[in-house]
């Protein structure tokens, strides 16, 4: 498979270069030259696999020309050792819950994949790799975990001071070794401002092996594509037509569901469930795009002014708005929406979400209320990594999982920087010498 830069179609990269790199020279993201339509006999079988089945068959078909079967296998061996499990809160109601990996966010699945694929295609290289992250909350603490240990490769996150929860902070903070934390004194934007920065300078090119981990990179975006299959064959009978909410920031996990309706997913709708930050459910209802600056809320792995996925999303509908809209259709809420959100799903339905499935069940709600259809909302957090604002809006007591409660007794370790590029730069050639 080859892949293209969409600001210019006509430079087409391998799935090493598109992987390594990350981003072309002129920041343009990669696609797959074509996206490959899964046969009916996978869907007949659909429901008789289990996930890594599932994982498997439908990497295949995009990566099986560069992959070798048995590292493919081991690279999803190593991704999904946690089930993804669709659950039923009412009769045509269901939640997907991806938060069961190892940081109790759906985050886990892309960087895992992501760091199995990696680990694979810089064997022999003698140049050590660095992985540059931005972070608004959960992407560093999938990545630090996934990639923790793996030899060969750096990695350095940055994330906006003061503004992720206390245990993604302890989380992307304590791990040491090869991973490292800046600090960065600015907001999200702030951070993927520097990241892209890095990749177009000219020094740190030349002296670093420099990659990105955030899902601009295809190998993190495209196993995301997996669970949305998973997610049908839960599904009892038949149950069409299939409506998919995805609390979206970045809209990684949003394209990656696009991506699967194009292989063939039998999806009617899906559903951009954003909070404050709507740039892009504006552009949804208006056709007009406009990037703003971030607004900080309690869903805050959604506070994303530019969502960096977004030219994907209108390169896969060839930039037509009105066919954008036949697959996608977009709602937004504000906090106290997201409260009451948390709330009716604990006291109506019994599902005690994070603020972040919250928005995704008002989102399908809203579609539900006029088109009759089965529908799914993504919940992407464990409710316990937004602690404080689960229990001030429901009052319910939430029940930490081992994994958490270990982390308050790490030592946070992390640079200070301020938002100016020249800090930046300094402190990544000390760090990465
Ligand atoms: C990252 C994240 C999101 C947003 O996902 P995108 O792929 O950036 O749209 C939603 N919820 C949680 C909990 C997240 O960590």
């Amino acid at each position: 498979m080859k892949f293209y830069n969409i600001n210019n179609p006509s430079e087409r990269v391998s799935l090493k270069q598109a992987v390594l790199r990350s981003l072309s020279g002129s920041s343009g993201l990669y696609l797959p030259e074509q996206i490959p339509v899964l046969p009916h006999s996978f869907f007949r079988n659909l429901r008789s696999q289990d996930l890594k089945e599932t994982a498997f068959a439908v990497s295949e078909v995009m990566l099986g020309d560069d992959i070798p079967a048995e590292t493919l296998e081991g690279i999803i061996d190593q991704t999904f050792t946690f089930p993804i499990p669709l659950k039923q809160l009412k009769q045509n109601l269901y939640v997907l819950e991806l938060f069961h990996g190892p940081t109790l966010a759906f985050k886990d699945v892309g960087a895992r994949f992501m760091s199995g694929l990696f680990s694979w295609l810089v064997k022999g290289e003698d140049k050590e790799v660095t992985i540059l992250t931005a972070t608004s909350g959960d992407t560093g603490s999938a990545v630090a975990s996934a990639f923790f240990g793996k030899s060969g490769i750096k990695v350095v996150i940055l994330y906006p001071s003061g503004k992720v929860s206390e245990i993604q902070e302890k989380q992307l903070t304590t791990m040491g070794g090869n991973i490292t934390a800046l600090e960065v004194n600015g907001d999200f934007d702030d951070c993927q401002r520097l990241v892209k920065m890095a990749f177009v300078d000219d020094d740190l090119n030349s002296g670093l092996n420099l990659t990105s981990a955030n899902s601009i990179n295809f190998a993190r975006l495209f196993p995301q594509s997996i669970y949305y299959f998973h997610a049908m064959a839960q599904l009892p009978g038949k149950m069409e037509p299939v409506a998919i909410s995805v609390p979206s920031g970045n809209f990684g996990n949003l394209t990656a569901g696009l991506i699967a309706k194009k292989m063939g997913l039998p999806v009617d709708k899906f559903i951009a469930s954003c909070n404050s930050n709507h740039a892009v459910t504006d552009y949804l209802s208006s056709g007009i795009y406009v990037p703003s600056k971030t607004i900080k809320t309690i869903s805050n792995a959604m506070d994303v002014g530019n969502p960096n996925n977004f030219p994907r999303i209108a390169e896969l509908y060839n930039k037509d708005h009105n066919d954008v809209t036949k697959d996608l259709t977009g709602y937004w809420y504000n906090d106290d929406e997201t409260r009451s959100g948390m709330v009716e799903l604990f006291e109506r339905l019994g599902y005690l979400s994070d603020p972040h499935g919250a928005v995704a069940f008002l989102g399908l709600s809203e579609y539900m209320k006029r088109n009759d259809c089965t529908g799914i909302f993504i919940e992407t957090a464990h409710p316990a990594k937004f602690l404080e604002e689960v229990e001030s809006s429901t009052g319910v007591k939430v029940p930490v999982p081992e994994p958490l409660l270990k982390l308050k007794e790490l030592k946070k370790q992390a640079v200070k920087i301020e938002s100016s590029f020249s800090d930046f730069k300094e402190i990544l050639i000390r760090r990465t010498r």
